[in-house]
């Protein structure tokens, strides 16, 4: 009996060492974004970065901070109840000790608005909005006459720099952080008819200077810029259509922004091949779900089957996959753990049907 036993682990080993180049396929960037928790869900979500996101070996967390912090640089901008720097510091901690590479995300020029409600900096600065002369709408719906479906700040106002970049800064300090993600996604107002510095400019020219223009002010602290990626994509061409691409004449800026901008190319009804359009400009890239779990299952077969097919030129530009979450994350945590749940396509059963291909892959 004990002769077979050692057979068997024998066999196990040899099995481990010579099995066909498994782990040489595990996808290089495996990430999970979403809100970063507020106060009172803080130890919850540092439980599960330890008991779910580093045992399926997530190594990249981007927290969409915005306002949710209590920064020093320009306290008239925080939320009301906000992270503090200890509270940042227990998710650097935890982030570190499990090998994640933590992103803060501040929303840049796009989504300074969400549905009825006013943003921060637009509340604080109203001076900043591209289009003063569209109102709030008291009862938000969409869509509505003035297209609003977030405000965006103007990104030729001679003073939203200074701001803006001072919580960059300061963000990617506390978090310790080496990459920020702006955002800049769904981006539809963008040199507006009526801004007395946009009119009449190219708005793939706008939206590339201001990619460019944050690239430049992260490189001075060797940081590299994240963004969305549906910006750059011609929605009308591709029948990709106004929300994971560009309707208002944006994409043409994908041959004008720096190629060292990471993009995170979203797609939640198909799994639109849009990575090799990025790889072949010359981008990295990663492919991001959110809760059709089909739809996470073939992307992440499609990035392997990129990488295995793809030229050495373009090979690791084929990141990996980022899991995105777009409710809080007290909801998300809730929902992650009702196994009573019926409804399929979660974000949750998202990301645990992508992670578990990847790790099967
Ligand atoms: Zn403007």
């Amino acid at each position: 009996m004990r002769h077979l036993k050692e057979k068997l682990i024998l066999f196990l080993v040899f099995a481990a060492i010579f099995s066909p180049a498994r782990s040489g396929e595990l996808l290089s960037l495996r990430g999970f974004c979403i809100s970063a928790p507020k106060p009172a869900e803080l130890d919850a979500f540092i439980r599960f970065i330890d008991q779910e996101l580093a045992p399926r070996k997530v190594n990249t967390l981007i927290l969409r901070v915005d306002y949710n912090y209590e920064y020093e640089s320009h306290p008239e901008l925080r939320d009301e109840k906000a992270l503090t720097k200890t509270d940042v510091k227990k998710l650097v901690a935890a982030c570190r000790k499990d090998s994640i590479r933590l992103i803060p995300q501040i929303n840049l020029l796009g989504h300074q608005s969400w549905a009825g409600s006013i943003g921060n900096l637009l509340k604080v600065y109203p001076q900043f909005d591209e289009t003063p002369h569209v109102k709030m709408l008291e009862k938000y719906e969409w869509p509505n006459a003035d297209g609003l479906y977030c405000k965006s700040y103007c990104p030729l106002h001679p003073e939203v720099h200074k701001v803006v970049f001072e919580l960059v800064d300061e963000i990617c300090d506390v978090f310790e952080a080496d990459a920020f993600h702006a955002g800049m996604d769904e981006v539809f107002y963008i040199g507006d008819d009526k801004c007395p510095r946009c009119k009449g400019s190219d708005k793939a020219d706008l939206f590339a200077a201001e990619v460019n223009r944050i690239r430049n002010h992260l490189e001075l602290e060797n940081r590299r810029l994240w963004i969305w990626g549906d910006r750059l994509i011609d929605g009308k061409t591709t029948g990709i259509g106004m929300w994971e691409a560009s309707m208002n004449n944006t994409h043409r800026a994908i041959d004008r922004i720096a190629k060292d901008v990471m993009i995170c190319d979203w797609h939640y009804e198909r799994p639109d091949q849009t990575a090799v359009y990025f790889a072949m400009k010359g981008f990295q890239v990663v492919t991001c779900p959110w809760r059709d779990p089909e739809v996470a299952v073939g992307q992440v077969d499609d990035m392997l089957r990129f990488r295995r097919a793809a030229t050495p030129e373009m090979k690791d530009r084929f990141r990996g996959i980022v899991q995105t979450v777009w409710t809080g994350v007290d909801d998300f945590l809730k929902e992650f753990y009702n196994k009573e749940s019926s409804d399929k396509n979660t974000s949750s059963n998202c990301f645990r049907a992508a992670f578990a291909k990847i790790a099967n892959d």
